[in-house]
């Protein structure tokens, strides 16, 4: 992720330093490569490049000392060429305007690519959420659904989950919005518990979705996931899924990590067990039977695919030559940065980027959503088939421009996205004229 201030600079004028964030200054730069692999339009680049609307508010929040804690929440509406705005909602002591505007833009751009009807969205709140009681949680939620309520609405946007929120949040979001309403909404929010409309499948959605993208590229370079070699960073909701779907599949899982450090068996675990083990322990630290090796030499173990579900940046321009997998699959959101996506293809290693292969959450809030406004609801098996094949249909088309305009997966993406919302954009025209 570039921080440089000289392009900071050129993206932004002295009276929107607001906007300037490393986060968003790296969805610009992508923008702006993926504009010129489709001879973009520039009048529609430069409306891409902006947000639509930013809601800034104060929320006012009684705490458990009775005293009142006033706290701000952003929502970045960005844009919605194809439909209502669809992105999350971010608990954390970091979150701020530029911050919130480059994740709505990231929003957008994925939105696209799955081919869904959405346009692109987030939110936060800046606070701390492990230093707030569950009362103190609840309150802050119910007052900035309630500021957003103008905003908001299964039409308009559909929050969801993001770091620091759960379903949960997403609960206490649609309840009041209900109760302002005077009708039970479930529409208004995905990613919420399924006795109140959320999906089935939701959970474990984004570890599925990385596993179809993989067998998808393994299908593309003339192999199979059946006994291929994977290592995983992070355990999380989605490494343990991917994990647990590919063993499922027959690939050989030689690898996982999480924050404690990261575990080797060159047979392959048993994933159940090592799910086990994390939900009796919290941690890989005493996982037997295995070899101790840090989430570096993870990283560069020579397996048939790595997939990287914990954390941004890293691999970056540093560690990439090292880097001896075959495939990447990014399960977490930016794990291999711009520079080092360069540097991997240049050596021939296949880099599937995070807007197609974690699409899978999105996709199946897609799904929630849908189900929520027919009042009509899918059994598992039919969500994860049309899962696979909408992140499979992104995929592919992703994979025909890398080869058509000679590029890596990442940049081809990004074209596929710009390239959807920029006919959208031409057909709509400019309102008024
Ligand atoms: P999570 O908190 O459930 O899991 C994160 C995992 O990473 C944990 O096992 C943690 O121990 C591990 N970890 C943390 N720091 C680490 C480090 N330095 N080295 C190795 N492991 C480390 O989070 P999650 O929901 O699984 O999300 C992981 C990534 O995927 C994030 O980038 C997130 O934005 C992205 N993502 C998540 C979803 C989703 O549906 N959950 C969807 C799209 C993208």
């Amino acid at each position: 992720m570039s921080s440089d201030s000289s392009l900071m600079t050129d993206y932004f004028s002295p009276q929107e330093s607001h906007l300037n964030h490393p986060l968003f200054v790296n969805a610009l730069q992508s923008i702006d490569e993926a504009a010129k692999l489709i001879n973009c339009d520039p009048n529609i680049l430069g409306r891409l490049k902006r947000p639509k609307r930013g809601i800034t508010v104060s929320i006012p929040v009684r705490m458990d000392d009775y005293s009142i804690k006033v706290f701000t929440g952003y929502r970045v509406q960005y844009n919605s060429t194809l439909g209502p705005y669809k992105g999350g909602i971010r608990y954390h002591q970091d979150v701020c305007f530029g911050e919130v505007t480059g994740l709505a833009a990231l929003m957008m751009i994925k939105n696209s690519v799955m081919g869904l009807p959405y346009g692109g969205g987030k939110g936060g709140i800046t606070c701390d959420p492990t230093k707030l009681s569950r009362t103190e949680k609840q309150n802050l939620t119910r007052r900035y659904t309630s500021e957003l309520g103008p905003f908001i609405g299964p039409t308009k946007d559909i929050p969801a989950p993001d770091v620091g929120t759960d379903s949960q949040t997403m609960a206490w979001m649609m309840d009041t919005y209900s109760q302002e309403t005077g009708f039970a909404q479930p529409g208004v929010v995905t990613g919420k518990p399924v006795e109140i409309g959320g999906s089935l499948g939701r959970a474990g959605a984004t570890g599925l979705g990385v596993v179809f993208v993989a067998e998808r590229a393994f299908e593309r370079v003339g192999k199979s996931m059946k006994g291929a070699t994977i290592a995983v960073q992070g355990f999380g909701n989605v490494g343990s899924h991917a994990a647990l779907y590919a063993h499922e599949r027959g690939a050989k899982i030689v690898a996982v990590s999480d924050v404690s450090g990261a575990i080797y068996n060159g047979d392959g675990f048993n994933i159940p067990d090592v799910i086990d083990h994390i939900k009796e322990n919290k941690t890989l630290i005493n996982y037997p039977r295995c070899q101790h090796i840090t989430n570096e030499e993870l990283l560069c173990l020579p397996v048939d695919a790595l997939f990287p579900c914990a954390l941004e940046g890293q691999i970056t321009e540093k560690n990439a030559d090292k880097i001896q997998a075959k495939m990447i699959v990014e399960g977490a959101n930016g794990p291999v940065t711009n520079d080092a996506t360069k540097i991997l293809h240049a050596k021939g290693v296949f880099v599937v980027p995070d807007i197609i292969a974690n699409g899978g959450g999105v996709v199946v809030s897609y799904f929630e959503w849908v189900q929520d406004i027919m009042s009509f609801f899918w059994d598992e098996d039919e969500i994860n088939n049309r899962l696979k094949s909408i992140i499979t249909k992104a995929f592919d088309k992703g994979y025909t421009m890398s080869k058509e305009k000679n590029v890596d997966m990442r940049a081809a993406a990004m074209a596929v996205s710009i390239d959807r919302l920029q006919k959208a954009m031409l057909l709509r025209g400019l309102y008024p004229r």
